[in-house]
């Protein structure tokens, strides 16, 4: 009995998997720092837990309706309308276990056998493998050396007749760039002109600093969503800590929210109730959570970008948001798989390669753990270097 193709083909996610082994590592007791992390490590909302408790202790925990609850639609509605200027329908949305089959539902959607899904590099580790799911085939745009973004220009040459969709993520998992307007500018001017689906994964974009904004495509549309090629995911996973909950959405035109829908229907028929009702809490609560986790995370990449200085020959471009730092370690090791193996065995740090993100020569490091992990973390990989 073979298994398919597709599932043979398949890589693993380097983070889920490096994430694990650095669980394991401190449940048994070693001394391991955990600069692989993606998620933060703050408490959940007390909005949160007070309406999944609510609806637990009411006792009936039911199907929803396939693409959401209508509260958590309506708090979703006013967010949206408070980051992007854009203010939704309940047709417009659709709630997912994570942003990550926010972003399945979609390639699931507009994907034929064959078609083009373009993206730059560095890229959050799923992309590839998510679109090769929906049969999708994978074109990464690679930037010039030296730099971690590409310009509007980079990613139109790499448009062919086959090209269905641009994947963007800003600001980005792994390097913590945001990207200009100017860039989101003309990225929405080549979709619309082309009818061109603009996905952007805005799943960081609270989380931004040095008093900057991550510039929402919908600003610069010149269509009215229900026309708009451009599709944004987002979710409570980062934004409000609460990555176990799985609650993502999508906000779109009704064609395509209708397609998602279906997807959705036949492969998980909803998001848990529970979590739904968390993420209704968690976000009618506004932006203070948010905005104090943003403020400690902008401490963090301070700490992070001053202990990595003392690195020497590591080149860093400062993060803008996120919780990732993206250093080129290249000076001192070429292979990046390599590297943070070696950091594993004789340090006890775990990182990720940057060859899993499409960009040799880095290492993933992040921040959202606690500061003494980072300035810890980052004295053990000097002492290797050296
Ligand atoms: N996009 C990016 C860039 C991410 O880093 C993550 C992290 N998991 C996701 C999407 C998926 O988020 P979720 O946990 O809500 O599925
Ligand atoms: N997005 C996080 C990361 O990049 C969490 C793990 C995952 O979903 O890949 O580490």
């Amino acid at each position: 009995m073979n298994l398919s193709r597709l599932a043979l083909s398949l890589g693993q996610s380097a983070t889920l998997k490096l994430n694990e082994l650095a669980n394991n590592l401190r449940a048994e007791g070693k001394p391991v720092i955990h600069l692989g992390g993606g998620e933060p490590e703050e408490r959940i909302p007390g909005g949160a837990a007070a309406e999944s408790r609510r609806l637990l202790d009411g006792g009936f925990v039911r199907y929803t309706p396939v693409s959401g609850t209508a509260p958590l639609k309506k708090e979703i509605a006013a967010y949206t309308s408070r980051h992007y200027g854009v203010e939704p329908g309940p047709k417009n949305i659709v709630v997912a276990s994570g942003a990550k089959q926010a972003i399945y539902n979609f390639l699931v959607s507009v994907v034929d056998p064959g078609d083009q899904v373009v993206f730059p590099a560095p890229y959050w580790v799923s992309y590839p493998e998510m679109v090769r799911l929906a049969y999708g085939m994978p074109v990464v745009v690679r930037p010039r050396e030296g730099r971690l973004t590409v310009s509007a220009g980079d990613i139109e040459a790499h448009i062919t007749s086959r090209t269905k969709a641009i994947l963007l993520n800003s600001p980005n998992n792994p390097s913590g760039q945001v990207y200009s307007e100017d860039f989101i500018r003309e990225m929405v001017e080549i979709c619309e002109h082309r009818n061109i689906y603009l996905l952007m994964d805005d799943i960081y974009n609270s989380l931004v600093f040095d008093g900057l904004k991550a510039p929402s495509a919908f600003n610069f549309s010149k269509r009215p969503l229900n026309d708009s090629p451009i599709v944004s995911v987002n979710g409570v996973s980062k934004t409000f800590s609460m990555t176990g909950f799985r609650i993502g959405w999508s906000v779109a035109n009704e064609a395509v929210t209708q397609a998602m829908t279906k997807v959705q229907a036949q492969v998980s028929s909803c998001p848990s109730a529970l979590s739904q009702a968390a993420a209704a809490g968690a976000l009618r609560e506004g932006d203070g959570f948010a905005e104090a986790l943003r403020a400690g995370l902008e401490k963090k990449r301070d700490v992070m970008a001053a202990e990595l200085s003392k690195l020497g020959k590591v080149k860093l471009h400062k993060p803008q948001g996120t919780f990732y730092s993206f250093p080129d370690f290249s000076a001192y090791e070429k292979d990046s798989a390599k590297l943070a193996a070696r950091l594993l065995a004789e340090a006890m740090v775990v990182t990720v390669p940057g060859a899993e993100f499409g960009l040799e020569g880095h290492l993933r490091l992040s921040y959202c753990g606690s500061a003494a992990d980072i300035v810890e973390g980052v004295a053990r990989i000097r002492k290797v270097l050296k």
